[in-house]
């Protein structure tokens, strides 16, 4: 089939590309002409695993292209994808301005009949907008599709070519039998394509994004209570997990829930229900629990060296808001990075692929702050002789890093770990002050 996919960012880039791997022909826009050149020429313009080399292979086989030109490259496609932004309003709602506005544009250039999918993370009734707003200038037929997207930055290629299941929003025949065909080759395995109304496809995704946070700020304060008892958070989230009911997945307590994601669509639901009269009173509370968590890290490492950090300085392991991205957006290592300098510490930053956007993020720091942030280029030039090791992100390099190594570059043996990446008995045997998240805290100098 010929598609056109809208917006080419975590989510259109690896779409257009894992749409182009089962052989149709894909063409991605995006306004930014900086990224569509450098796409063009070849340069992947985000880290995501396994991305790079279908990629490539698409490219040279002329399946995947890429252009600034909307007109150009729906001319002759059937389906065109939305991958549009949808950040948040001030007031916690979906920015809807990027999605309606190309829905708008469409409206004006279609001249036979296309399927619009929507794969932007919308409210619901977002669908009928984009009818709408397509229909005031559209002289064809046309669907649209709610088509939300379920990918997971780090391992968005394997979610993509086999996912969980595939959630289709339609009402129209048509459309279902040309997405069920597009769909055909991504779910051999048996994994579903459920379909269902618009409406209760756009609800599907906040309620997926809402529940898995809903997890994660009810383990972070299991983890807080574990501290208080004595009890080791990582015993209970294993004895949990192993019950079929619940599951291993989204248990791990840590630092706080960040992405582009989950910050983001649980204060998008919680707006919607406002909107409609209703009290989301567990959205709220796990919201409120998930700004008190960002900062647990670097209230540890104050409690411990005062309130002033003047002439101390912290070794940080990892900036990305999880492994294996680049991506930094709403990470809790930017809460946790202002408040140490705010403190007054010097940090030593490392990340293996964030690095550089959280060097733009930092750019306006005043003069002094900048001058006490520094990005090192490996692993151990952010952990010899600092007063700390803070692990904020847990890159797999930093597991099986040499503990005792750790301790023979450390200036002082002191570790703050946010993501519980290290064995108590193994911390304690060599000889750390070592501060994680609902265990107990080693003191072994
Ligand atoms: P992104 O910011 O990485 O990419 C969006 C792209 O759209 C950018 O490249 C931007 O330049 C481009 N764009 C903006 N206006 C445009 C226009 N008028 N025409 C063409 N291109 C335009 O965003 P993302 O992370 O890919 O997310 C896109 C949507 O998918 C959001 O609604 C998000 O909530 C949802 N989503 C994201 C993920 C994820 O893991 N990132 C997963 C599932 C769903």
């Amino acid at each position: 089939m010929r598609i056109a996919v809208i917006g080419t960012g975590y989510v259109g880039l690896v779409s257009g590309t894992c749409l182009a791997e089962t052989g149709n022909h894909v063409v991605c826009v995006d306004v930014d002409i900086n990224k569509v050149n450098k796409l063009k020429s070849g340069v992947v313009t985000i880290f995501e695993p396994g991305l790079e080399n279908i990629f490539q292979r698409n490219i040279r086989e002329g399946r995947l292209t890429f252009t600034t030109n909307l007109e150009e490259a729906i001319k002759d496609v059937i389906l065109i994808f939305l991958a549009l932004p949808t950040p948040p309003n001030e007031d916690g709602s979906a920015d809807l301005s990027y999605v309606l506005g190309v829905a708008e544009q469409l409206g004006k250039i279609i001249t036979d009949y296309k399927v619009i999918i929507n794969k932007s993370t919308v409210p619901v009734g977002t669908a009928d907008k984009v009818k709408a707003a397509v229909a005031e200038n559209a002289a064809c037929e046309f669907d649209v599709i709610s088509n939300p997207e379920f990918l997971r930055e780090g391992v968005a290629v394997e979610d993509f070519m086999k996912p969980d299941r595939v959630i289709i929003g339609t009402t129209s025949a048509r459309a279902r039998k040309l997405i069920e065909e597009l769909y055909k080759p991504y779910v051999r395995q048996g994994n579903p394509i459920i379909f269902m109304d618009e409406r209760s496809a756009e609800l599907t995704k906040y309620a997926a994004n809402s529940y898995l946070a809903t997890r994660i700020s009810f383990m972070n304060e299991l983890a807080l209570l574990a501290e208080k008892l004595g009890a080791n958070i990582d015993n209970v989230r294993i004895g949990v997990g192993s019950d079929n009911r619940i599951g291993r997945r989204f248990l791990f307590p840590g630092i706080g829930y960040g992405g582009s994601c989950f910050p983001k669509d649980v204060q998008a639901l919680a707006k919607t229900a406002k909107e409609n009269k209703y009290d989301f009173k567990i959205l709220n509370a796990v919201m409120n629990v998930n700004n008190i968590q960002k900062h647990i890290l670097s209230e540890k490492v104050l409690n411990y060296f005062g309130a002033d950090l003047s002439g101390i300085t912290i070794g940080i392991w990892g900036l990305a808001f999880k492994p294996n991205t680049d991506d930094i957006r709403e990470a809790p290592s930017l809460y946790i990075i202002q408040e140490l300098l705010d403190a007054g510490a010097k940090i030593l930053a490392y990340d293996p692929e964030a690095t550089s956007n959280v060097r733009n993020y930092f750019c306006n720091l005043d003069e002094t702050q900048k001058a006490r942030l520094i990005f090192v280029e490996r692993g151990w030039d952010a952990v010899k002789n600092v007063d700390a090791l803070a692990i904020l992100t847990e890159w797999t390099e930093f597991r099986g890093a040499d503990l005792a190594e750790i301790k023979a570059n450390l200036k002082q043996p002191v570790i703050f770990d946010g993501r519980n990446i290290y064995d108590l008995d193994a911390v304690e045997a060599i000889g750390f002050y070592y501060n994680s998240i609902g265990r107990r805290t080693i003191n072994n100098i």
